[in-house]
């Protein structure tokens, strides 16, 4: 398939609205950990009963969920971007075909490497967009939630994670693909999850040393400032072991930003907001 075709092929799954597929994917999964969430936490504490009340930051992590499961979150993502980004990230993909992973013995392997720097990649975008003050204003956006409902896990800005799709790319152009690999992210979204839930375990020492524990992210999206840009990890927390931004996890933390903007004038003002705000960091560190 040329370049040309793989643009079209591409734009026609993303005009796929109501994919039958892509809506049963995010119901099933959120569905599924929405109901295991409330055996285990009980209604009052449960995200199911903060969706049905429907009050707060919850509204704007329904609606993005909504959006995702309507296959409408990719094709906004696009149109707001010109679909600048998706090009530059197929450009590198196509320019960097290094297929490592042929250099490695064995599928398990590959899988656990290939799974590895994935995650070091996300664990270095993610501290890129804490840390450079123009992307933090979009990423912002996905720490303005006040709550935790599960459904938190898709409340991001479009913008950022048009971004992001240039990271997204470079562990796949080093290394190439493997065709297992889908089969993991299901595990990876079950876990995003549950690390947006009304759990709050610290998993005990598997969530101090391997893996990020929800009472680990919930340090990462609290409002207080002794806990900025801690604990970035997505799935391994190992990373922030390494490179010095762990912060054990503790037991009563508001969740939000400082001064949140957010979450009081509806949702597209909250969309536009964010923009605004990275236009003008941009433009100040000029
Ligand atoms: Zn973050
Ligand atoms: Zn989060």
């Amino acid at each position: 398939m040329d370049f040309l075709e793989k643009i079209k092929s591409k734009l026609i799954e993303l005009l796929d609205v109501f994919n039958p597929e892509v809506l049963f994917y995010y119901l099933a999964v959120a569905g599924g950990m929405l109901v295991i969430e409330l055996l285990i936490v009980g209604w009052p504490k449960s995200s199911l009963r903060r969706i049905f009340s429907f009050n707060g930051s919850v509204k704007t992590d329904v609606a993005f969920f909504m959006l995702d499961v309507f296959n409408l979150y990719s094709l906004i993502t696009v149109l707001l971007t010109f679909g600048a980004f998706h090009v530059l990230a197929r450009v590198v993909y196509e320019m960097s075909h290094f297929d490592l992973i042929y250099t490695i013995p064995g599928l398990p392997l590959q899988f656990l490497v290939l799974f590895v720097v994935v995650d070091l990649k996300n664990y270095v975008s993610h501290w890129v967009f804490h840390r450079v003050d123009a992307l933090w204003k979009l990423h912002e956006f996905h720490h303005s939630a006040t709550e935790f409902c599960m459904l938190t896990r898709y409340r991001g800005h479009f913008l950022e994670t048009a971004m992001k799709r240039v990271f997204d790319v470079i562990p796949f152009a080093i290394f190439g693909s493997i065709e297992s690999y889908l089969a993991v992210t299901v595990l990876v979204e079950m876990h995003q999850l549950a690390l947006h839930s009304a759990f709050t375990s610290n998993w005990g020492w598997i969530g101090r040393y391997v893996l990020v524990s929800p009472a680990a992210h919930r340090i990462h999206h609290s409002a207080a400032s002794k806990h900025f840009d801690r604990n970035m990890g997505n799935t391994f927390i190992v990373w922030d072991r390494l490179f010095g931004t762990y912060h054990p996890p503790e037991h009563e933390v508001d969740l939000g930003v400082e001064e949140n903007p957010y979450n009081k004038h509806g949702l597209l003002s909250d969309i536009l907001s964010a923009y605004k705000r990275f236009f003008k960091a941009l433009k100040a560190s000029k």
